[in-house]
């Protein structure tokens, strides 16, 4: 373009050297600054519509400069001429895409014509000479836009192609998610406020299942055939796009309400959409645009409204949630300076929430990590006092009210705590809540405590709800709560473990990071042997990824026993009882060292216990497989370990762990009960499984003992003792099973 622009100057600067009236020079001047002043607008066109319009707008005024030039001369045709030649030059590169070019092309030809015709004055001879030039430049500007236009060709192609696929879902034909936002950015950002716009979010149900079973080809058709639905039921104002997988995102004029009939009619059309094992169906959120809110928060309210669709039951439209009521109440908890405050809202004093006739207050109860030693979370318990001081029995305080569900007051106790934790309770503690499984599933409240909590100066993460061991709230309703409260951070405890409702399969389902056991599980013990059950237990639970805690340790034998049980955490009267404050560690520190320094000791001397009670029979197995293998026959061979007063049974496996020959009874055999008759008699029973025959062979021709196990011949805890001698048949396992449910054996010192 500069060149055109120092072309247009030698062509005034020329003219001026001529000998015939002339426009003034400043007009011609001025229409070259104007020809400088588009050269360079054109280079900071935003767009090409904008570029292609100071194109045009720069051609002309080229034409008008020509032509201011040209005026008075005797023949203009002969200094027009080359004039435009040039401008065809210099235009030529003027045109970005194919459409433009045509534009541009036909309009630069369109404005010459009339310079060309209103030539007068000029005889027949500069007539040929004209019109010869008028061919030669026509001629050259034709070739030359042709060649460019050629040699451009690809790249306008490659770049019209780039601008649709930058901004289309190839598999829908809608737009996608980049083009969905800049668009939608551009419809709210209208400067009329009264305008109203709501998003939909839609997300097709249990589509990974399509996929799976039918393939994704399948799943690629579906696709389709939604997005052929959305296209049809939208208008041309409404923003429509897949902005996902199997996500699609409408931004359409109105309000909420007609959003919501909206959203309803494609769910119906949708649902009409038939899949190999059914009909396909979407769940629908949808949420009212709020004035100077960018685009992606109005989705994510839309986003949240779906996830409640989904967990509802989906194949259905819910609307976003309005700005609850409770939500507002509870949080007037902590305001400072709210009504709701009975005392110290500034100071460190804890916070009492005034309810019916009385307030309620939290306690703080310590948990103790027994490796660290120390309090690692709190566990806020709710408390009634009256204005004098006295305490509202429990019975009363949780007694049911009329007017108020249960669930009311777990969530005003949750801001409660919330805010009294925040002030008393140290930065690297957790705080415990206690959370009924009503509340726990009620639809936004993950949301709201997540806020609650943090209005009170307390991250979620530092929270472990305990779900209380009560009705209300399924499985899996609960299973998926669960995965909401784990997305703010909040971290999930079972409470009550071993109590009430619990079993097993509500744990791997709600798969809480923590779980607590009923203080009855620490004093439960294996019958007979009066072992107790916790460690194996807590081994369980460990395996499964859990964290466990022990609630109501009140001796200090129930806290060696949770020590040497592997458990986490415990609480209790023994470690502290709860306070409105915080009390010193200090002392429960010592407690639980003495504790460890207890269970070290011990582990000695029931191990030297355990080994002497054993030494006999060891010594008669050995004699009696030295015997065996020497060709005694079997029942002579046992005949001295039989008479030794444990003995249940001696036995024989062969290489594969079956039993060759019979047993031979012991001492012990005659207390054994009857009650597991019917597996009772090992014969033909394969016990290569079991430890006892594995750890002999691996280690042949010294006695190995086993863990106590269930004795299937005796049904009562029993000890195994086996060594792996060679024989005439082969290696065989020579054992004998001890009966070990007196209460005077000590039991192996480690597992
Ligand atoms: P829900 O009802 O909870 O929405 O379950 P869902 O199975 O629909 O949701 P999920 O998000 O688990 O699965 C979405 C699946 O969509 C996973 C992915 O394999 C599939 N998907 C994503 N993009 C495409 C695609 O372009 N074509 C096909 N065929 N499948 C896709
Ligand atoms: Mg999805
Ligand atoms: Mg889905």
């Amino acid at each position: 373009m500069a060149f055109a622009v120092v072309a247009y100057l030698s062509f005034v600067a020329m003219r001026s050297a001529v000998d015939a009236p002339a426009v003034g020079l400043q007009y011609r001047l001025a229409c070259g600054l104007c020809l400088a002043l588009l050269a360079m607008a054109m280079s900071r066109a935003k767009t090409t519509w904008v570029f292609g319009a100071v194109s045009v707008a720069y051609t002309l005024m080229l034409h008008a400069g020509i032509g201011l030039n040209i005026v008075g001369l005797a023949s203009p045709l002969l200094w027009a001429l080359p004039a435009m030649v040039m401008v065809v030059m210099g235009a030529a590169p003027l045109w970005l895409t194919p459409t433009q070019f045509l534009f541009g092309t036909v309009a630069f030809y369109a404005s010459g014509l009339p310079v060309l015709l209103n030539v007068h004055g000029a005889h027949d001879g500069v007539y040929f000479v004209c019109w010869s030039w008028v061919a030669i430049s026509f001629l050259s500007a034709a070739v030359l836009h042709g060649c460019f236009y050629w040699l451009r060709r690809n790249h306008f192609l490659l770049e019209d192609q780039l601008v649709q696929l930058a901004a289309t879902d190839p598999l829908t034909g809608l737009q996608n998610r980049r083009a969905f936002r800049q668009g939608a950015e551009k419809l709210l950002s209208t400067p009329d406020e009264s305008a109203t716009f709501s998003a939909i979010f839609v997300d097709i149900d249990y589509f990974k299942s399509l996929n799976d079973r039918f393939g994704h080809s399948v799943g690629d058709q579906m696709l389709h055939e939604v997005a052929q639905i959305l296209k049809a039921q939208t208008s041309a104002d409404d923003n429509v796009s897949r902005i996902g997988g199997e996500e699609f995102a409408l931004l359409r004029p109105g309000g909420l309400r007609g959003a919501l009939g909206f959203a309803e009619t494609l769910r119906v059309a949708i649902s009409g959409i038939a899949r190999p094992d059914g009909a396909l169906t979407a769940s629908f959120g949808v949420a009212e645009y709020r004035a100077g809110e960018g685009i992606m928060s109005l989705l994510d309210r839309a986003d949240e409204a779906l996830l409640r669709a989904k967990y509802s039951g989906r194949n259905r439209v819910c609307a976003e949630r309005a700005a609850a009521d409770d939500a507002a109440r509870l949080k007037a908890i902590q305001s400072p300076g709210s009504d709701a405050l009975a005392r110290g809202a500034s100071s460190r004093e804890p916070l009492r929430q005034p309810w019916d006739d009385h307030y309620l207050t939290s306690h703080f109860q310590p948990l103790y990590s027994l490796s660290h030693q120390k309090q690692v979370g709190f566990e806020a318990l709710l408390r009634g006092e009256r204005d004098d001081g006295s305490v509202i029995a429990p019975a009363i305080l949780f007694a049911p009210r009329p007017f108020t569900s249960e669930s009311d007051l777990d969530r005003v106790s949750h801001a409660l705590h919330l805010a009294n934790a925040a002030r008393v309770i140290p930065d690297d503690a957790w705080v415990f809540l206690n959370i009924l499984p009503v509340s726990f599933v009620a639809e936004g409240y993950a949301d709201q405590l997540a806020d609650i909590a943090r209005s009170a100066g307390l991250g979620p993460e530092r929270v472990v709800l305990e779900l209380l061991e009560s009705h209300g709230g399924s499985v899996d309703d609960l299973s998926r709560a669960a995965a909401q409260y784990r997305e703010h951070g909040f971290l999930i405890a079972v409470d009550d473990f071993g109590a009430g409702h619990s079993n097993l399969d509500r744990l791997f389902q709600i798969r809480p990071d923590l779980v607590k056991l009923d203080g009855e599980l620490i004093r439960a013990t294996s019958p007979g042997a009066r072992q107790p059950i916790l460690p194996k237990l807590v081994s369980l639970l460990h395996q499964a990824g859990m964290l466990v805690v022990v609630e109501g340790v009140e001796t200090t034998d129930e806290l060696i026993l949770a020590v040497e049980s592997n458990v986490d955490f415990a609480q209790g009267y023994l470690l502290g009882r709860p306070a409105t404050t915080i009390t010193p560690p200090e002392p429960v520190n010592r407690r639980i060292d003495h504790a460890f320094d207890v269970i070290a000791e011990g582990r000695a001397h029931q191990h030297a216990r355990f080994e002497s009670e054993l030494h006999p029979y060891r010594l008669a197995l050995d004699l009696a497989a030295q015997a065996y293998s020497g060709g005694v026959p079997l029942e002579e061979a046992f005949a001295p370990l039989a008479t030794l007063e444990l003995c249940i049974s001696c036995f024989i496996l062969d290489e594969s762990g079956r039993q060759v020959g019979l047993e031979v009874n012991g001492m012990a055999s005659a207390k054994a009960g009857d009650s597991l008759q019917p597996v009772a008699n090992p014969r033909d029973a394969r016990w290569d499984h079991r430890p006892y025959f594995r750890n002999a062979v691996l280690r042949p021709g010294v006695p190995v003992t086993s863990s106590p196990y269930l004795s299937l011949a005796s049904g009562r805890p029993c000890i195994a003792v086996t060594i792996a001698v060679p024989t005439e048949q082969g290696r065989c396992v020579v054992g004998v099973e001890l009966d070990w449910s007196l209460e005077r054996l000590p039991w192996p010192a480690v597992d």
